[in-house]
């Protein structure tokens, strides 16, 4: 019995001694594994501040119009500011009010927003690149 004993205590302070290791390393493991999250969500958003400015679109602002003049079809703009805004876009950066849109079709003029034109039914395209994006 003696024997037996001897192990079950081997086994024990072995146990804690191998405890104490892991612990450290566990932390350590833990630690990096945060690091490599908050690398890799860094990475995105730069990317993502890339992508915005390379993008083939711009905010521009509308061409000067008189008294009637017909502004573009199916594109959101802010006519508060006289701003134009790549296709998708829904809120002015400018003054954040929401932007308006033509309708392609009949002209009808819609929020920018909206997936179709309420009076004829033309769908504007804000649901398609809802969806893209
Ligand atoms: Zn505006
Ligand atoms: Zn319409």
């Amino acid at each position: 019995m003696e024997l037996i004993r001897d192990i079950a205590d081997w086994i024990a302070t072995g146990w804690g001694d191998r405890l104490g290791l892991l612990f450290p390393l566990a932390m350590v493991g833990l630690i990096g594994l945060y690091v490599l999250w908050l690398v890799i969500g860094y990475l995105r958003v730069s990317q993502v501040g890339l992508g915005d400015g390379q993008g083939p679109q711009q905010v521009v602002a509308l061409p000067s119009s008189g008294e009637g003049a017909e502004l573009p079809r199916g594109v959101p703009y802010c006519a508060f500011d006289g701003l134009q805004y790549p296709a998708g876009a829904r809120f002015c950066t400018s003054c954040e009010r929401d932007l308006t849109l033509a309708c392609m079709n009949c002209a009808a003029t819609l929020s920018a927003g909206d997936a179709s034109c309420y009076r004829c039914g033309t769908p504007t395209g804000a649901a398609d690149v809802a969806l893209l994006g």
